[in-house]
């Protein structure tokens, strides 16, 4: 066990990469997909059922936290890991993202975003140093800086604008975050689709230092085809022996398509979002359990999956829970789409390690192309 945070590439395959990431709290393998527990938990699974799927970090989010139930009652409570029982490591996100997209009255000064709480009207302020400060409380393993991020497609002045002043909020992110041994600090690269803003961004955060770096201000609604155009070389900017987090991703062909151009983590809500709608993923694209040619298919969801809904329930079994709003739904969902994300990671590494990261992706590809098992 390290006492420091470190990262270490084994192998690249094109601009793919797989490595490990090493903390106190236990080692990540990357690329990593971390499952996001909002509100100190991750819907309808328990701790040690998200380590089961295979995920070996997760997300909380300091803007649901700081509201409730509150940054300084975790941390009396002896910080967000002993809060919600889960002992690997932790990154949080540092509130701007869901300050712009779900807090009311905002107002955005070169000091901070003040902001009235979406739970209850109260009011509040996010700077820099209060980010690094709750992030501090809730004992983050991986701590993000403090940026602003406008909602895509923004004028390009405004765009500049924007990235300039979240690269003074990184220095002073980096500044109240100190020297923490064991914790890491990542700087987010801004700059929208505009090439130009990109690298300067990336020297901004260079030249102030940081554990590792995001690509940020992308998965914000311009589409797959514009994410993919700024990926061919935004990771590039950034270097090579930090890693890289592409923030909010996403669908698993945006995944494949992000660790192919060098991202090495990602997080995001949809695998546990879709398990309580009826979406499950699996290697033939995705199912709609809903859907009434389920009624009476005794197969699994995906028989190549061995999480617990594939090996121990039916279509129709799962379908029926679905339709009659049993929590099990839910539940069971929620652990074969972790659990399919998890795996997709893990054959990524697999191909990255062995040079064969172009076949991983046509087999990926075709196999989705397929589609769903016919009906009997
Ligand atoms: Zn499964």
């Amino acid at each position: 066990m390290t006492e420091r945070f470190s990262f270490s590439l084994a192998a690249t395959d094109g601009k793919a990469r797989t490595g490990t990431i090493r903390t106190p709290r236990g080692e990540i393998r990357t690329p990593a997909f971390m499952p996001v527990g909002t509100a100190a938990t991750v819907k309808a699974m328990l701790p040690e059922s998200v380590a089961a799927t295979g995920a070996d970090i997760l997300l909380g989010n300091t803007y649901h936290l700081m509201l409730r139930p509150g940054a300084e009652r975790v941390a009396r409570l002896g910080g967000l890991h002993r809060f919600m029982n889960w002992d690997r490591p932790i990154l949080t996100d540092s509130g701007g993202f869901q300050v712009m997209s779900l807090a009311g009255l905002r107002k955005l000064t070169e000091e901070g975003v003040t902001f009235t709480s979406h739970i209850d009207g109260s009011k509040h302020e996010l700077t820099p140093e209060r980010s690094m400060e709750i992030q501090r409380l809730l004992g983050s393993d991986i701590v993000m800086c403090f940026d602003e991020c406008p909602a895509l497609p923004a004028d390009a002045a405004a765009v500049e604008a924007s990235m300039q002043l979240s690269m003074r909020w990184a220095e002073r992110s980096k500044i109240a975050f100190g020297d923490r041994p064991g914790h890491a600090l990542l700087g987010i690269q801004q700059g929208g689709v505009t090439r130009e803003l990109r690298a300067e961004s990336a020297e901004a955060l260079k030249a102030i230092g940081f554990d590792g770096y995001a690509v940020g201000g992308l998965a914000v609604g311009e589409g797959q085809e514009a994410m993919f155009g700024v990926l061919d070389y935004a990771p590039d900017m950034l270097p090579e022996d930090r890693p890289r987090y592409l923030m909010g991703v996403g669908k698993p062909d945006d995944i494949v398509g992000a660790v192919k151009r060098g991202i090495d983590m990602m997080d995001c809500v949809l695998p546990s979002r879709s398990g309580r709608t009826g979406q499950a993923f699996t290697r033939r694209g995705v199912v709609n359990i809903k859907n009434a040619r389920h009624a009476d298919d005794p197969r699994p969801l995906d028989e190549a999956c061995g999480c617990p809904a594939c090996q121990g329930y039916s279509r129709a079994y799962l379908h029926h829970v679905f339709r009659a709003g049993e929590m099990i739904s839910g539940m069971l969902l929620t652990w074969h789409n972790l659990r399919y994300y998890q795996d997709l990671m893990a054959a990524m590494r697999a191909a990255i390690a062995a040079g064969t990261f172009a076949e991983f992706e046509t087999t990926f590809h075709a196999d989705r192309a397929e589609g769903d098992i016919p009906p009997l």
